[in-house]
């Protein structure tokens, strides 16, 4: 069913009437604008969840509810959106109301767990044994893990200067490089300590240089919008489990007015992820805690620890939960730390230190890495209890958090006006949107 076609048949299915609990008009809608009042007098009532993206910025950005995925700009058809100066999205031209920047965004219109329910299916069907060999807590299926066909413990036998754990990931994606299986691969690397920048590696020179982990958000799905280049048909993207999600949500339901590299990603490689952080926040707080930040080269979290590096010495090791004002807000609100709509999700957590965790989830996973076999030192991984503890912890601080139901067996999409009443107050609400944010709605709509 597209996009288009779920609007249609849930208002179909409610009969052009709105609930009891949508009742607002403009004024309770603090982004509300002159096209609300018009729609609602003129008796309208599909046009208030018609999403501009002051919309999206208000109930999402403004109300510091982003995680930085860039789902918003890989969705919008017009290039509307960019990145601004506070590092987050906003127009940079004149907005069409499409509303994709709302359906896409998983703090938004597109509910994640259901894109992941195993009644939804996915970009890339499973279609090999359950449970053949992950002989563990939460094998096929769990709720916690998610698919599950095999998972290892890993290190790359080559292992480049700079990797967070096993290096897993660069060995892999230097091998499927080398050997043709890709042509490229959609990447963070590091900007310095606290910053990252995303961008696509053509070569296994390129993918070493962005070794390791920088728990920043740089919007790496944007890199859908820009051309691969000559010859580059088959690629993969490295990210958090909402940056995938989003993905696999583009690929399931491309547009055609939407120009999308999504449909070339062959291979989704999930990193395990609790929680990534504000960089110039955490910055604040390091100093605060006494570390010198021009001298951190690395940063870690493991294990509950937020762990700090210099060139030399490790600098702090706190547990991570006393740096959680400098925490993405949005973090709070996500249930799926082994990115569950991923190809080969990879963490460190449950294998020990030096070496990567691989949980091999589907039949495009399972393909690279048997092609990527002779590049790595892999160990059965049979314990797979720290990980299902922490998905937990993070699923029940995801429905602390969360305003609105959880509900893998619910709808894909979530309305405006559903979030406006769920959203209402409470420090997560709806916020009016930031003026240089959206100011070419107003000037040129
Ligand atoms: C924000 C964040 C939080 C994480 N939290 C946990 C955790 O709580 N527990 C756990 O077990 N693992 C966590 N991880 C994963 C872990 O830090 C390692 O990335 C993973 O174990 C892979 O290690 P490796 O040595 O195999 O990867 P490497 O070979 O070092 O390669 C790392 C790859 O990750 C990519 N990358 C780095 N930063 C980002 C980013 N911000 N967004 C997208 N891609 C990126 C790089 O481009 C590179 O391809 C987290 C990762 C991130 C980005
Ligand atoms: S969470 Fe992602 S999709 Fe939503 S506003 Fe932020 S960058 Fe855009
Ligand atoms: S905790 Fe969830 S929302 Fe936050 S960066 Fe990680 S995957 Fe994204």
């Amino acid at each position: 069913m597209t996009l288009a076609e779920h609007h249609r048949a849930r208002a179909a299915a409610e009969g052009g009437a709105r609930s009891t609990k949508q009742r607002r008009g403009p004024l309770d809608d603090p982004a509300a604008d002159l096209r609300d009042e018009i729609a609602l007098a003129g008796g309208m009532p599909e046009l208030p969840d018609k999403i501009w993206f002051h919309k999206t910025a208000a109930a999402v950005i403004d109300a510091q509810r982003c995680v930085g995925c860039g789902g918003c700009i890989a969705a919008c058809p017009s290039r509307s959106i960019g990145v601004a100066e506070d590092g987050k999205p906003t127009l940079v031209k004149m907005c069409t109301g499409c509303s994709a920047c709302w359906d896409y965004c998983p703090l938004a219109g597109l509910r994640t767990e259901a894109l992941h329910a195993p009644s939804a299916g996915d970009a890339t069907p499973v279609a090999i044994g359950a449970g053949e060999s992950a002989a563990a807590p939460g094998t096929a299926g769990s709720i916690e893990l998610g698919h599950i066909d095999s998972s290892w413990s890993v290190s790359g036998k080559a292992k480049a200067a700079g990797v967070q754990d096993g290096g897993a990931v660069t060995a892999l994606l230097c091998h499927l490089l080398a050997t043709g299986f890709l042509d490229g691969a959609i990447m963070t690397r590091r900007v310095d300590a606290f910053h990252g920048e995303p961008f696509l590696a053509t070569s296994p020179d390129e993918v070493r240089a962005a070794a390791g982990t920088v728990y920043h958000q740089s919007h790496p799905l944007e890199v859908l919008n820009e051309p691969l280049g000559n010859g580059v048909e088959r690629i993969a993207f490295v990210g958090t489990p909402c940056q995938i999600s989003v993905l696999r949500a583009l690929q399931r339901f491309p547009w055609k007015y939407r120009r999308s590299s999504a449909g070339a990603v062959v291979l989704a490689i999930g990193l395990f992820c609790t929680r990534s952080f504000d960089p110039d926040t955490l910055e604040e707080a390091l100093g605060a805690a006494g570390v010198a930040t021009p001298e951190v080269t690395r940063i870690d979290v493991r294990e509950g620890k937020l762990v700090v590096h210099s060139a030399s010495t490790e600098l702090l090791c706190r547990p991570v939960k006393e740096f959680h004002a400098a925490s993405l807000k949005g973090c709070d609100e996500c249930a799926d730390f082994t990115g569950l709509g991923a190809d080969l999700a990879v963490g460190n957590l449950a294998s020990e230190p030096g070496r990567s965790t691989v949980l091999v989830r589907t039949q495009a996973g399972l393909d690279a890495w048997a092609a990527a076999a002779g590049a790595l030192d892999v160990r059965p991984l049979e314990d797979l209890t720290p990980v299902v503890r922490t998905a937990a912890r993070d699923r029940r601080r995801a429905m602390r958090s969360l305003a609105r139901p959880f509900d893998p067996d619910g709808p894909l999409w979530m309305r405006y006006t559903e979030h406006l009443d769920l959203y209402a107050e409470g420090e997560r609400s709806v916020q009016p949107p930031a003026e240089f944010r959206s100011h070419h709605f107003e000037v040129t709509c």
